[in-house]
């Protein structure tokens, strides 16, 4: 155990002060935790294996799920990455800062402590004041997953990192809540044809109009019995509660919802709700706790309400959350994405 301390920051314009003692802290090889535009991570010095390893220890996470390294400047890709092809550097001009992630061949001065192991690496450049001032100030790359304990859902604001971290972590870089609110777009190069390994804070359809071809990896379901990719098993990154995600035709899902929510009420189940803001009124007969993320026609501020949503339902003590789909276009890939994992292959398809 370690004291943790929190460094409240101005999210738009970081106070150095808090900055150099945080980058202090990961050049001693510490963790800190600070917001990026997508979510909080976990980070350490990436050139240092043993710092590397204890992100894996502080978040419970097995070591066979690689770490994401974060640059300053799409300048030093070269510190993490042996090849960067025309195609990593035009997407890295297009989207950097930015939340998309690219798998690329790892360089030698990445530690396998850092890849779990394999000979790629996932790298990017976050857009947050406060991401980019803490790389800079560290003057070393920065290896981060998202601040929770493993399986439990990415923390967007400073509290959901104390919930899941205190004692684990040296620094919490308190920058508010994050704009995107989703993890980044994790896109591998290493493949025959660029592959959305995660859909994330970058949209497929960004990726289509500069790539052409994009494939997406196919959802994991419980029978795919191996990983396609490090980092791919099922996880759940889930609520305490069992989550269900209703997918379909949207009067039809929501109808599908609500006579499931009925028979676990009816069961005496505390149900919970994850739902658009404009189905609210609907449910409001029914003795369920209802989070609305946001309207179903703008998914991008759904996926910034999403997490904290979740853990809402959480922390009001539900049994069961039962949650709608917000269709694939834009953020809401990553939407249906975290919402399948969360409900770990338990998903109502509705025709
Ligand atoms: P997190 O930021 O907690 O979501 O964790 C980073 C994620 O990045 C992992 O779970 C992987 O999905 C992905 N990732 C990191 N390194 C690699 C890699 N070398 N190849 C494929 N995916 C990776
Ligand atoms: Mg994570």
């Amino acid at each position: 155990m370690v004291e943790t301390l929190v460094l409240p920051v101005q999210a738009s314009a970081p106070e150095s002060e808090a900055i150099a003692r945080a980058a202090a802290v990961l050049q001693a090889g510490g963790l800190v935790a600070f917001p990026t535009e997508t979510v909080y991570g976990l980070g350490a010095n990436a050139l240092d294996a043993q710092a590397a390893s204890s992100i894996f220890r502080a978040k419970d996470r097995p070591v066979y799920d690689p770490l994401i390294v974060h640059l300053a400047d799409g300048e030093d890709l070269p510190i993490a990455a042996a090849q960067v092809s025309a195609v990593a550097r035009e997407l890295a001009a297009c989207f950097w800062p930015g939340p998309l992630t690219l798998v690329l061949p790892r360089a030698p001065r990445i530690p396998t402590e850092v890849t779990s192991g394999g000979e790629t690496v996932a790298v990017r450049v976050p857009a947050h004041p406060v991401a980019q001032a803490l790389i800079r100030a560290a003057g070393v790359p920065v290896a981060a997953p998202s601040a929770n304990r493993f399986g439990r859902i990415s923390p967007t604001r400073a509290e959901h990192v104390l919930a899941d971290l205190a004692g684990r972590v040296d620094v919490i870089l308190d920058g508010g809540p994050t704009p995107v609110g989703v993890e980044s777009t994790v896109l591998s190069l290493v493949m025959p044809v660029p592959t959305i390994l995660r859909p994330g804070g970058i949209s497929r359809e960004a990726l289509v109009a500069i790539l052409g071809e994009v494939r997406v990896l196919e959802p994991i379901t419980p029978e795919t019995e191996t990983a396609p990719a490090p980092g791919m098993a099922l996880q759940h990154y889930a609520p305490r509660a069992p989550l269900t995600l209703f997918r379909g035709e949207p009067a039809a899902m929501l109808a599908a919802l609500r006579d499931a929510a009925q028979a676990y009420l009816d069961a005496g189940e505390r149900v919970g709700l994850l739902l658009a803001d404009e189905d609210g009124a609907t449910f409001r007969d029914l003795p369920v706790t209802v989070q609305c993320a946001g309207p179903s026609a703008d998914v991008t501020r759904v996926a910034q309400q999403l997490f904290a949503s979740l853990r809402a339902l959480d922390r009001a003590g539900v049994s069961i959350i039962l949650a709608r789909d917000f269709g694939a276009a834009g953020l809401g890939l990553a939407i249906r994405d975290r919402l399948t994992r969360a409900a770990a292959g338990d998903v109502v398809r509705v025709a």
